[in-house]
């Protein structure tokens, strides 16, 4: 039988901390008003002059985004969604108790 063999890779109690406290939302402004758009996007556009704006690093500084994204893309995978679908019910089922 195959053991998983496991990078050791320096999980801190901040990350965790700040993947709780990830905003659903990120605000923007522009021309002195307020946008909110997915903390994802890439870019944003003014609806008021139309200003592209560019909201996520693209190389260099891992940001928090990029963990996200790449348990997204875990999640893509049909076996891993399945495996997450029934992970995010048990983590309801345990938080009503
Ligand atoms: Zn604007």
């Amino acid at each position: 039988m195959a053991t998983n063999t496991h990078t050791p890779i320096e999980i801190t109690h901040e990350l965790i901390e700040a993947i709780h406290a990830f905003p659903v939302e990120r605000e923007v402004e522009h021309c002195g008003r307020k946008l909110s758009v997915s903390p994802f996007d890439f870019y944003a556009t003014c609806p008021q002059c139309g200003t592209r704006m560019k909201l996520r690093a693209f190389s260099g500084a891992t940001e928090l985004e990029d963990v996200f994204d790449a348990v997204f893309e875990w999640m893509n995978d049909p076996a891993g969604r399945v495996i997450a679908d029934r992970r995010q019910a048990e983590i309801v089922d345990d938080s009503e108790d």
